[in-house]
């Protein structure tokens, strides 16, 4: 069932989203090489507890942290560990807030210091995949327009489409109805409407759809050994267009 919220909701709402896109300014500030992933994710957490908010995500289906910190060809659901960061890495940070009953989620792939001129494509072309996603989040249009959008926009590239896992609605809980896959035609699935509210998160690879989740049962990379870049805002979508709730 989509949930619909009201403008006052919908307030209410953009206080989590804030602190949620706060966190990840937090973790770029954090992300230099040698720090470990669990140093990156302790200054999330702390920020998010300093503003009288709860980390979504910790403890949720029980991942044990406050962020997914996935690094390189990781594509998400990277445990925060003492795995510490190098120049040329690719760190994708995935963080939400709760507050005053709403969810917040979004989601940055930073680089540390420089990488290659290939990797920093990927990354340039999937966060412009986000954006042409949201641009199809209006009133009238149906979530398959919102996954042709990212996919029509990826697949020139020769870039790889995750499949299996997708965007969702997001609200009074951090996974609500309906499913935004980055993959689709078009014209098809829910009719979208003005007091939704989406989290659209192409998550995007080198090379090929295919993913495996390791023994931990959370992280989970590419098939193809390759790098993956994940971006993620939190929508609404109203009468005068989409607002990114999110936005840094
Ligand atoms: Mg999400």
């Amino acid at each position: 069932m989509i949930v619909l919220k009201t403008q006052h909701e919908l307030e209410r709402m953009k206080k989590a989203c804030r602190i949620s896109a706060d966190a990840l300014n937090v973790a770029q500030e954090v992300i230099k090489p040698g720090v470990t992933t669990k140093e990156i994710d302790k200054a999330i957490h702390d920020y998010i507890v300093r503003c009288g908010a709860k980390p979504s995500f910790l403890g949720l289906y029980g991942f044990p942290a406050s962020a997914c910190i996935s690094l390189n060809d990781v594509v998400i659901h990277g445990i925060p560990s003492d795995e510490k960061v190098k120049p040329g890495d690719i760190v994708s940070v995935d963080v939400g807030a709760f507050i005053e009953g709403y969810h917040g989620d979004n989601a940055y792939t930073f680089i540390v210091e420089d990488t290659t001129e290939e990797i920093k494509k990927l990354l340039l072309e999937t966060e412009a995949s986000l954006y042409k996603g949201i641009e199809q989040a209006v009133p009238g249009n149906r979530i398959g327009d919102i996954s042709f959008a990212v996919q029509s926009h990826v697949t020139p590239f020769g870039y790889g489409i995750v499949r299996k896992f997708v965007g969702h609605g997001v609200g009074k809980n951090l996974h609500e109805d309906p499913e935004v896959p980055n993959f689709g035609k078009p014209g098809r699935g829910p009719r979208l409407t003005a007091g939704m509210t989406i989290a659209i998160e192409p998550m995007i690879t080198l090379e090929g759809d295919d993913v495996v989740v390791m023994p931990d049962g959370w992280t989970t990379k590419t098939k193809s050994g390759k790098a993956a870049a994940h971006f993620e805002h939190t929508i609404a979508i109203t009468d005068e267009g989409p607002v990114i709730l999110t936005k840094r």
